[in-house]
């Protein structure tokens, strides 16, 4: 039997079927280059879902995280440590906010969101402004809550009673958003590009008006930038593309690097509104983490930020003239394709893995998100492979 038949073996005896995987079992990689046991080599544009920052074990990823797990791994919140504080530092000063609390997940961090603004409302006004819209076809993360504000009806089944009080709204769609404000709603939470949902951009437009109605009526503007954060788009967070500024900004995903690490970033409205004991999780905070993150913030400089944008320009020239495609929706290394009608994304993504490369789908879309320190080479090469699919698809 072969490592890889061994291995699917041993997935499907004792680990929970909750995902469908790919007939491959990667076993190592560099840079934004993975091999699998039989030493086949695949050119990764997926990232891990949008986690692998720096690519595969990146040398000085490595040296900080490494130095941290021979240092201290862990004490819990009762204690001050170094690492998150040197973090927390980095993104207050990189994006204006106030706060960091630490989680370890994107829908985590979503569930914090939820309940900052809950708490902030019941502190302001007192009960029944608790309401919080969010955007048809978003998406915000698997736990009861956090499914309960996710905007797509498919994911609202089974696992019945769902967190009260989310209201949808379209994308886009201002006077919608206007309605919904009827003096019941503490937030509105929304991805600024989203990404499960297909790769779709808000428009500058809404984002900016909704952006005035929250001040306007005191409603706090959650940005959920779980997949859009730490650089994705060319800025180190997308609400810096809006001129906007949130209350509340939530990431995971590339903040880790490979290590699981949430955050949620608290403005001036809401800094203050959590107390000791208001909110917490055990792990949050991690040393190890956090001593990751702040590296990683600390490679993603202007200069950094600046070749993520030409990198995207880059990829997008040569994809939009492959076979196949219609256009590229998105921002800096977070790209969606759109086939021609008909096409499925599913079937490219397949036979990426045939030819080498590892592309995710968002919808009916191909979706592009790879490492943000992929270098030219690497990407000449997962697109001579992504092309070579969509010749044969
Ligand atoms: C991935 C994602 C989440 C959920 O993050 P998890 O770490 O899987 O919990 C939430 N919101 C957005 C926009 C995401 O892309």
């Amino acid at each position: 039997m072969s490592e890889f038949e061994k291995i699917k073996q041993g997935d499907d005896s004792f680990v929970a079927h909750t995902y469908g995987r790919f007939p491959v079992a990667i076993k190592e990689g560099k840079g934004a280059v993975c091999r699998d046991f039989d030493g086949k080599e695949y050119v990764d544009f997926s990232s891990g879902i949008g986690v692998n920052s720096l690519g595969f074990c990146d040398e000085g990823w490595i040296r900080a995280v490494i130095e941290q797990l021979g240092t201290l791994q862990h004490i819990s919140n009762l204690y001050y440590t170094e690492p998150c504080v040197s973090a927390a530092k980095l993104l207050c000063e990189r994006t204006g906010m106030k706060k960091v609390f630490f989680s370890n997940s994107g829908a985590e961090s979503n569930e914090g969101a939820i309940k900052c603004a809950r708490k902030y409302s019941y502190d302001q006004y007192g009960e029944g402004r608790n309401k919080v819209v969010t955007l048809v076809n978003s998406f915000h993360g698997r736990t009861v809550t956090t499914l309960a504000a996710t905007g797509q009806e498919v994911f609202h089944r089974y696992f019945y009673p769902f967190t009260e009080g989310f209201v949808f709204v379209p994308a886009n769609d201002l006077s919608a958003l206007e309605q919904a404000l009827d003096g019941s709603v503490c937030a509105v939470m929304m991805e600024l590009i989203q990404g499960e949902g297909g790769v779709m951009p808000l428009e500058a437009e809404f984002v900016q008006k909704a952006a005035d109605l929250c001040k306007e009526k005191d409603v706090l503007l959650i940005v959920d930038e779980v997949q859009t954060g730490v650089g994705r788009t060319g800025k180190l967070f997308a609400f810096q593309h809006f001129g906007i500024e949130p209350d509340i900004v939530t990431t995971a995903k590339g903040i880790g690097g490979g290590l699981p690490l949430g955050c949620v970033l608290f403005g001036e409205k809401t800094e203050s509104v959590f107390g000791p004991g208001d909110h917490a999780t055990t792990f949050g905070g991690n040393p190890v983490a956090t001593k990751g993150a702040e590296y990683i913030l600390h490679k993603l400089d202007d200069e950094f930020l600046s070749q993520v944008t030409e990198k995207g320009e880059y990829m997008r020239q040569r994809i939009e003239k492959m076979p196949h495609v219609q256009g590229i929706d998105g921002m800096g290394l977070m790209l969606g394709v759109r086939l021609e009608e008909g096409m499925k994304s599913a079937d490219v993504v397949k036979l990426g893995i045939e030819k080498g490369v590892l592309l995710l789908t968002a919808k009916a879309k191909v979706r592009l998100l790879p490492p943000l320190a992929v270098t030219y080479e690497e990407i000449d090469r997962g697109l001579d492979a992504m092309e070579a699919a969509l010749k044969e698809v």
